[in-house]
């Protein structure tokens, strides 16, 4: 029997775990952007603990050494994204509603929530209305439902049934992609049964853009049916392929047109940047990534398409107990899970915040503060920035070469004022820096630029 007399225990733990969050929240601007290994008790206890609670801050204490403060305003590594406020509340309603998002059934308001998200989205970043959406996990499987989608179709057009006879025998598809695409790409592709040799590369720019005219070139030689994989954002430079151009050439060669967009689809919210996409609006099927620059928490991937029945016909499941709600939506059908949790409702609740306005001001910000890193790093006597910086990102090289670079980077991650990763772009080593977090002041990026100079003169001083 449930102790009746005594606080809920589910109140309780909310309670813990509100109390021990609250410090590291408000403390995270200053916290030094460092994180070390943590040893947890290797035994699994034999029985219940007497109390959540108090479970739940031994929890939160054994765990805080190795807790990386990458919501702070500091953290510019990999392409993280911070958690607005207003998706941080979502997060926290998500957890204590549990609703499960697979059918409408089972949650009608997780249902309406994914939907109106779907259509404002697709408002807000300028794509067509009446696309297809599925919310998952990350880009990596917005990517693959894309690709799914797209196999669905073009196998359908061919008059192979797919979902029958599997992928043995069925007639090739001719998969293009760009020299510099995500690993995503591949590792999607790979899952849908294309094999690495069997893709078509193009070469890429100086910035890690598709070489339009080399796709052009490349079209007519290719078989029927093909799915071309454009950008709009590359993971080091932030750079977007010419939408516009290839756009043209995939309508013309009758491709399915694919979009990566995990990194640049948020520039399509100002008015500013948009024009740096002119054109995807005329893709078949598009992957974003929320937890990025929208900066909603993870798992937050969205798969958009311009063919809703070859996307459910790629993914959806049948069971006998599987209600079919033809004017309800059911999430599942529209993504690789069953059960699922209510991602969708951090991305409702920024963008209900937010609004139109308040989503530009945000995109715009992480651009102008990445400019700001930009000009204030090509002030320092050998350090080269080394991409265009039309976005979010920017790749930074020490004179000296690649262990120099090599150097730098360690110190800047163990002097802790602030967090940035390294890459290789155009054979040499860089530092990357992504500027995604809603937190971030230009004073913060002011102070990271100090440090990195520091560890610059430290690194080529020995
Ligand atoms: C981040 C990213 C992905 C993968 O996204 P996940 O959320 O990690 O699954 C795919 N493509 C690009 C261009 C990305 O930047």
């Amino acid at each position: 029997m449930a102790d009746v007399t005594g606080p809920d225990p589910s109140v309780a733990a909310f309670a813990a775990a509100v109390a021990t969050a609250t410090p590291f929240l408000a403390g995270v601007r200053g916290l030094p952007t460092t994180a070390g290994p943590v040893e947890l008790p290797r035994t699994l206890p034999e029985g219940p603990g007497p109390d959540v609670a108090a479970a739940v801050h031994h929890l939160a204490r054994d765990l805080a050494p190795g807790i990386m403060p990458s919501p702070g305003p500091r953290y510019f590594g990999f392409v993280t994204g911070g958690t607005l406020p207003s998706a941080l509340a979502a997060e926290v309603l998500v957890g204590a509603w549990d609703q499960n998002v697979a059918l409408a059934a089972m949650s009608p308001a997780l249902a309406e929530v994914e939907s109106v998200t779907a259509e404002w989205v697709a408002d807000l970043l300028g794509l067509p209305a009446g696309l297809s959406a599925g919310f998952v996990t990350g880009a990596t499987m917005a990517n693959w439902t894309a690709l799914a989608a797209a196999r669905h179709h073009l196998l359908t057009a061919a008059g192979w049934d797919l979902e029958a006879d599997g992928m043995a025998g069925s007639p090739p598809i001719t998969v293009v992609v760009g020299a510099e695409r995500h690993s995503a790409i591949d590792l999607s592709l790979r899952y849908l049964g294309f094999g690495r040799s069997q893709l078509v590369v193009v070469p890429a720019d100086d910035q890690g853009r598709m070489d339009a005219a080399a796709l052009a070139h490349t079209m007519p030689t290719v078989a029927a049916p093909a799915i071309v994989c454009a950008q709009a954002g590359n993971v080091n430079s932030g750079s977007i392929d010419p939408m516009d151009t290839i756009s043209d050439i995939a309508r013309a060669a009758g491709a399915w047109l694919h979009v990566d967009a995990a990194v640049g689809a948020w520039l399509a919210a100002s008015a500013r940047l948009r024009p740096q996409l002119a054109g995807w609006e005329r893709a078949d099927s598009w992957a974003l990534d929320a937890h990025k620059g929208l900066n909603t928490g993870y798992d937050s991937g969205i798969v958009l398409t311009a063919h809703p029945a070859s996307h459910r016909a790629a993914t959806q499941a049948t069971a006998a107990y599987l209600p079919a709600s033809a004017d309800h939506r059911d999430g599942s059908a529209w993504t690789p899970e069953g059960s699922r949790r209510g991602r969708a409702l951090g991305v409702y609740a920024v963008l209900r915040q937010l609004g139109r306005s308040g989503v530009a001001d945000l995109v715009e910000r992480q651009c102008d503060l990445a400019a700001r890193f930009a000009e204030g790093l090509a002030r320092i006597p050998g350090v080269t920035v080394a991409n265009e910086v039309t976005a979010n990102q920017v790749l930074v090289r020490f004179a000296g070469g690649d262990a120099v670079t090599h150097r730098v980077v360690a110190l800047v991650q163990e002097g802790g004022v602030c967090w940035m990763g390294g890459t290789r772009w155009r054979d040499a080593a860089c530092m990357r820096i992504s500027v995604s977090n809603w937190m971030t002041t230009p004073a913060d990026v002011d102070r990271a630029i100090d440090e990195v100079s520091r560890c610059w003169a430290e690194a080529h001083s020995r």
